[in-house]
């Protein structure tokens, strides 16, 4: 590629200042006008100084015609200065029928540049998200749910290709499958052409002449799917899944989206979880405690004996092995960990009175129960 090219239609050096490359112009529009200049290649000459003018007047997609050549200057890579924004525009999602007004904005000077996307070439439909609520115990144990939920889908009456049954689309006459036509207009800097998509195949190449009645035309279709979802065993809140071809359908044949399945996880009256790892609060008497005694804790896998020695504390932290969630990654189960908050007696029989009594005494520990009885009465007269 020769990148001086531009320079040399204008006649111009490749430092030339903005201000040489106007005068340049002006002088070599004047010198090949078709109503001025009737030698044979006068109008292609012409049409070569436009095209040379359009780009080097404009310092961003001179920098990148300098750096690329032509292909460069007519947003390869986005280089010319934003029009990769098109690529990103391309992704219509309206199956193919909502072509907007965008291409008569930047389709003037750069026609179907590098960085737009082809219409007619097949593009995966879009993805899609769901919520699926889990209970405490589903997300532990893994669950087989249900999702139902609307997409686009190809019409099951044309298949897809918007053609009434029986009929098929043919290639665009006008545009020969190309999906966009070539305008020549005539402008204050001469004569100009530029592609436009084209207006009876709306970009897409093909024609349809007895358009599907289900689905206008269009090819895709509105629909409830409903797919199965094996939510695996140790899943936890914000994690998500994805399901392959289960999104919106493609446009010109491309593949179907994704479906993202993200999890939300219910809190439990019971346990607390952090990953793997499961928490539980677990009363005990202060007799078990000062005593040590066997207790049963509930986990998630069911009911387990645990040895609380004599002496125990609140807030002492004893570990089940094996008995948390299952780990998604490794395998194996996380633990359970156990709490201990001793349970002070809300009441007590006059047994139970007695016994305590001979305790603190035991301890020598003298309680007055006096005074703890009149403060009773005193904040029963409060309330
Ligand atoms: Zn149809
Ligand atoms: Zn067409």
């Amino acid at each position: 590629m020769n990148n001086n090219e531009f320079y040399e239609r204008l006649g111009v050096d490749k430092n030339a200042s903005q201000d040489e490359i106007k005068k340049a112009y002006r002088k070599m529009s004047k010198k090949y006008h078709p109503d001025v200049n009737k030698e044979a290649d006068a109008e292609d000459k012409y049409k070569d100084v436009q095209e040379a003018y359009e780009t080097l007047s404009d310092e961003q997609k001179r920098a990148a015609y300098d750096q690329y050549g032509a292909a460069g200057a007519n947003g390869f890579g986005g280089g010319a200065g934003g029009f990769g924004g098109q690529g990103g525009f391309s992704g219509f999602s309206g199956g193919g029928g909502s072509f907007g007004g965008f291409e008569d904005i930047f389709s003037s000077f750069f026609g179907g540049g590098g960085g737009q996307v082809n219409p007619t070439a097949p593009q995966q439909g879009d993805d899609l998200q769901y919520r699926i609520n889990l209970k405490f115990e589903e997300a532990i144990f893994g669950v087989e749910k249900e999702v139902k939920y609307n997409r686009e889908e190809l019409c099951h009456t044309c298949g897809g290709n918007g053609a009434k049954p029986g009929t098929q689309p043919i290639t665009c006459q006008k545009c020969g499958g190309r999906g966009h036509i070539q305008v020549v207009r005539d402008t204050p800097l001469g004569r100009m052409s530029t592609n436009q998509t084209c207006d009876v195949c709306h970009g897409t190449g093909k024609e349809i002449k007895e358009p599907c009645t289900t689905c206008r035309g269009i090819g895709h279709e509105k629909a409830t799917h409903t797919v199965k979802v094996t939510v695996p065993a140790g899943v936890e809140s914000g994690q998500q899944m994805r399901l392959q071809g289960q999104g919106d359908a493609g446009v010109n044949g491309g593949p179907y989206g994704d479906l993202y399945v993200r999890f939300q996880v219910a809190a439990s009256d019971k346990f607390e979880r952090d990953g793997s790892e499961i928490f539980y609060k677990m009363p005990v008497e202060f007799v078990q405690a000062a005593l040590g005694d066997e207790v049963e804790v509930p986990t998630v896998h069911g009911n387990v004996k645990l040895k609380v020695p004599a002496g125990t504390q609140t807030g002492a932290n004893f570990r089940l092995k094996g008995k948390g969630a299952p780990k998604l990654r490794g395998g194996g189960n996380g633990d359970q960990h156990v709490i201990i908050n001793i349970v002070t007696p809300k009441t007590l029989n006059p047994g139970q009175k007695e016994a305590l009594q001979a305790f603190a005494k035991a301890s020598g520990i003298s309680v007055d129960e006096q005074k703890a009885g009149f403060f009773d009465k005193l904040k029963k007269g409060f309330e």
